[in-house]
């Protein structure tokens, strides 16, 4: 049968990153506070907030640590939100609950500082910004309301004009370009590596290769369920995303999967770095269809995109694609590009992609929803799953705590649509405003 999950250990984090800490598999009845099942950013975040609060914590993974989305993303690391601007979040979140994530998810680069700093963690964080180009002229309006609004909540954006914008990426392509100064990147799994290091020294316990089968309600505690042990807590957190395996009734109807991919190319020359990211930012090129590079710390360019219909399955036309992408991009960039790795994984997509909040009974809650922005999301969901952990009220809480819904059929292929929907647009766009299009646009 195939697997119903990219392979893992292809990755270029999965070659660099320091060792996992060393953890168990569950034998026999374990008891504590809170049990989390999903060893990701949210799950370790969560079990980290309440470890150092004295709270007594069991992480469940069926897996190892980092297996899912959290080990394998491509690092980016801004604290924004990907498919809704922060008007349109406010319309469909309603308040209070908009401004209350809007916070947390602005000020997620000061988390994930703070945890990488408290814990040293080696994952080669550097916060060098990240640009969103404009390809079209007419972007740069669309931009600048971005970086009106989130400055309005206290986020360091600015606006870059075209000189500017091609000092700091090295690219002449761009008419300008948003800046988010907080931005940064990482190594994904030495990042989740390094959180359930850090969960471990506070003394929360994490099980590997415990594949929760199910949970239930036994005198007044929850007992979760794998095939040789079981966890009895008094909440339950579920933080299974993308990579939900059973565990508990219908999770998995709560997302549709959709494939994305990253590679990275040899480590670069140093006059080619001078010519592409000379300040080592993260880029997006500014299309709907969105092409993100940057630097890991061997110098290898890290890019993600999305496969291009049917024929990005095919791992030559797709190299081809990123390659012609770059050198489109940065046409001094002369020398030949190897993409030495190259991966893909899975994202959680839903009607409305915002993180949700799920009541699955009392006392067990579970998270989907992170999809592609899940470094800075899964890293100050922690805070908000933590307090619910704790005891804080639902309408304290900084995220709604909804029933769980099934996505609605036309999610089968509604994420593919607006892909093939945002080509179209943009081949529009640059027709109408005479600006040049990227190879395979
Ligand atoms: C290829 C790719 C590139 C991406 N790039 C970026 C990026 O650059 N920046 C960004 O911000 N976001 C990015 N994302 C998104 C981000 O990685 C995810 O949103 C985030 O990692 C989700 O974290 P999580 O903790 O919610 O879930 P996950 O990290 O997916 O963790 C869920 C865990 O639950 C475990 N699990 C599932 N079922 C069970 C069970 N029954 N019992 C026990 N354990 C179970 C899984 O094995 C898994 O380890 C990317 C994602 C992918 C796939």
């Amino acid at each position: 049968m195939k697997p119903k999950f990219s392979e893992f250990k292809d990755t270029l984090w999965y070659a660099t990153a320091p060792e996992a800490p060393a953890t168990q598999p569950l034998r026999g009845e374990v008891t504590a506070d809170v049990c989390i099942v999903g060893a990701g950013y949210s799950g370790l975040t969560t079990a980290l907030e309440l470890a150092r609060q004295g709270v007594s914590v069991v992480v469940l993974e069926r897996e190892e640590i980092g297996f899912g989305g959290s080990g394998r993303n491509a690092g980016h690391c801004t604290p924004t939100f990907t498919h809704y601007s922060l008007p349109d979040l406010r319309k469909v979140l309603g308040e209070p609950w908009a401004e209350r994530l809007i916070h947390r998810q602005t000020r997620a680069n000061d988390k994930v500082g703070e945890m990488i700093s408290s814990y040293n963690i080696d994952c080669e964080w550097e916060q060098n910004g990240y640009v969103q180009g404009a390809l079209f002229p007419s972007h740069l309006k669309t931009l600048a309301k971005h970086a009106k609004t989130y400055n309005e909540v206290g986020a360091r954006t600015r606006m870059l004009d075209r000189d500017e914008v091609r000092d700091i990426t090295g690219s002449s392509r761009f008419y300008g370009g948003w800046l988010h100064e907080e931005a940064g990147g990482l190594n994904a799994l030495a990042y989740a590596r390094g959180l359930g290091r850090a969960v471990l020294s506070e003394g929360g316990q994490i099980f590997t290769g415990a594949s929760v089968t199910g949970c239930e309600r036994e005198n007044q505690s929850w007992v979760v369920k794998t095939q040789r042990g079981s966890v009895r807590a008094e909440k339950v957190i579920y933080t299974t995303g993308a990579y939900t395996v059973a565990g508990w009734p219908k999770l998995e109807e709560t997302f549709r999967i959709m494939r994305v991919f990253v590679a990275a190319t040899q480590p670069l020359s140093a006059a080619s770095q001078a010519a592409v990211l000379p300040k080592r930012t993260t880029i997006q090129d500014g299309r709907g269809d969105i092409y993100v590079y940057k630097y890991n710390r061997e110098n290898r360019i890290v890019a993600s995109m999305f496969p291009m219909g049917a024929r990005g399955k095919d791992p030559a036309y797709t190299r081809k694609v990123l390659s012609d992408r770059l050198k489109w991009l940065h046409p001094e960039l002369r020398e030949e590009l190897r993409w030495e790795f190259f991966w893909f994984g899975e994202l959680d997509m839903q009607r409305k992609t915002v993180p949700r909040l799920y009541g699955l009974a009392p006392g067990v809650v579970a998270m989907t929803g992170l999809s592609g922005r899940g470094v800075p999301t899964g890293s100050m969901i922690g805070g908000i799953l933590s307090d619910w952990a704790l005891g804080v009220s639902e309408t304290d809480l900084d995220l709604r705590i909804e029933p769980l819904s099934k996505q609605p059929l036309y999610m089968n292929f509604a994420p593919q649509a607006a892909l093939r929907g945002y080509r179209l647009r943009d081949g529009l766009r640059a027709a109408r405003q005479r600006a040049p299009l990227p190879p395979h646009a």
